[in-house]
């Protein structure tokens, strides 16, 4: 890596602007709306509401810069791409404080992200030259290749949950391939995306890396319809995913990844390593980052021989997580992002008692939290397929337990939902664990393990979780076309 790349950048959290064609600016129509932090409900800043105007503006400044972007060659996006992620770990520390105020996940889980930013786009960087085509033996009397060619301009839209990681980490595998990005981060929680673009001005050509702030509404579904704009990437919810689905294709043939929500089961078998398996029931939950995780395992299958002693376990060590300031070292589970997301959650818990789960712990904010946006870990016990808590994605610190003896019934369970993102199995045996696994419907699992993600291994969903793959070799594939040659030989 190249490691003289200092950026003196001094990125004010109270005037976040926009990065269109080199520029830091506000948006077209001056509006701006108040972002606030999550932990006590304080103003952070007032943030650029991008619009329709702004995505058109960046949108020509990305077309603009993609030319000569692409003609740069390999090497020389490779060594840009290195120094941005060179940059973001010498700003870690600072973007860290703008990402834990923004978004409410506790600092020592983000900082995880942020390094795990430069590393993805590290990754990208030295597999550039692998943007290969191929040579086809079809018939003696011709040379039939292929090349890959670019896209031209990415659009990116990201939700709140990682805000850092989603907008930096995922622009590697766009401008590898000689693309140019205008990314649309979340209304939530965009200002680590602001101060990103603040370090692409320092190293990227004005053009290749554009930041339009503002709602999915208008600057997203800009972003979505506009016509230059063919390849689309989209990380959010499955309603969300479904209608950009349909809104690009009004406007024309668009390729699209889509990274979407999850109900993801885990599952433990009554030989598994319970030392391992109770901590790691918790870890699948993602409390970092208060559950609000596409990956959660939020289902969780334990077989009657184990059931209440996993329970009691779980509760008493759940019952010693600090819940308190994401800033604090040592805290463990921190604020959700909203307001609206606190009463999505609390109307789950409520629907949850009404319809007859058993509520173990939490099921309410913790006390002395006055302001901000808190809620207790929460577990329902005796959960049913039937219920609404079974079915849907709380995107919250709420797990489902569901107690079982017929392996059968728990893979028709795991596998009845729209869902088919990610998934656990906890086991010693060997065959056990790999006749289950395969048996789930989903995109991504883990074996004995809950919720890390690892360099070059593809995530993504099947079913309605989403399409395409990301973090591995086919999603730097995928931003770009084929296109075939066949020349015909004269002798
Ligand atoms: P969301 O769908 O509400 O919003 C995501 C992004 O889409 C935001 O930037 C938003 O502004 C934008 N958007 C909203 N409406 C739009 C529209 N009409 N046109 C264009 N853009 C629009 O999701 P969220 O609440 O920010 O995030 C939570 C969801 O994301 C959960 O369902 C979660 O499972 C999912 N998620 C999936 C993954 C994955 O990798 N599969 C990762 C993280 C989150």
């Amino acid at each position: 890596m190249s490691g003289n790349s200092s950026v003196d950048v001094t990125f004010d959290i109270e005037n976040p602007r926009m990065l269109i064609g080199g520029e830091l600016v506000e948006s077209a129509s001056g509006r701006r709306y108040d972002c606030v932090n999550p932990a006590d409900e304080t103003l952070l800043a007032q943030v650029p509401e991008g619009s329709a105007e702004d995505v058109a503006a960046a949108v020509g400044a990305a077309q603009d810069a993609q030319p000569a972007w692409a003609a740069a060659g390999v090497a020389a996006r490779a060594e840009t791409i290195r120094r941005f992620a060179y940059a973001i770990l010498e700003h870690g520390e600072r973007l860290l404080q703008v990402e834990v105020k923004d978004s409410g996940n506790i600092i020592s889980e983000m900082r995880r992200d942020v390094a795990s930013s430069a590393r993805q786009l590290n990754y990208y960087a030295a597999l550039g030259y692998e943007m290969k085509g191929s040579t086809i033996p079809a018939t003696p009397g011709n040379l039939h290749f292929t090349e890959r060619e670019p896209y031209g301009v990415v659009g990116r839209i990201v939700p709140f949950n990682h805000p850092l990681m989603f907008a930096a980490a995922k622009l590697g595998a766009p401008l590898i391939t000689g693309n140019t990005v205008v990314l649309k981060p979340s209304e939530q929680s965009p200002l680590s995306a602001c101060y990103l673009g603040e370090l692409a001005r320092e190293i990227f050509p004005p053009g290749v890396v554009n930041v339009v702030t503002g709602f999915g509404k208008e600057a997203g579904e800009a972003l979505v319809r506009h016509p230059e704009v063919k390849r689309l990437a989209f990380i959010g919810s499955v309603a969300t995913g479904l209608h950009i689905q349909r809104s690009a294709a009004e406007v024309a043939v668009k390729q699209i990844t889509l990274e979407l929500g999850g109900k993801n089961p885990l599952i433990v078998f009554p030989d598994a390593d319970m030392k391992k398996a109770i901590p790691g029931a918790i870890k699948g939950m993602n409390f970092g980052w208060q559950g609000q995780s596409c990956g959660s395992t939020s289902r969780l299958f334990l077989h009657d021989d184990i059931h209440d002693e996993f329970l009691a376990a779980m509760v008493e060590r759940l019952s010693a997580m600090k819940i308190g300031d994401p800033l604090d070292e040592m805290s463990q589970i921190g604020p959700m992002i909203s307001a609206a997301q606190i009463e999505k959650v609390r109307s789950f818990v409520g629907r949850a008692q009404e319809e007859g789960a058993r509520l173990v712990t939490g099921g309410a904010p913790p006390p002395g939290f006055d302001s901000g946006y808190w809620w207790s870990p929460t577990i329902f016990a005796d959960v049913t397929p039937d219920m609404y808590l079974a079915r849907n994605e709380v995107f919250g610190p709420v797990l489902s337990v569901f107690r079982w003896r017929d392996i059968d019934e728990v893979i028709e369970i795991a596998n009845g939902l729209e869902f088919g993102l990610s998934g656990s199995v906890w086991t010693r045996d060997l065959d056990t664990a790999i006749t289950t696994a395969r048996r789930i419907r989903s995109g991504y699992i883990w074996i004995n393990g809950a919720g890390p993600h690892y360099p070059a291994v593809p995530f993504g969903g099947m079913k309605n979780s989403g399409l395409g793959r990301e973090e591995a070799f086919d999603d730097m594939m995928s931003y770009t076309e084929e296109k075939a040659y066949s020349i015909v030989l004269q002798s």
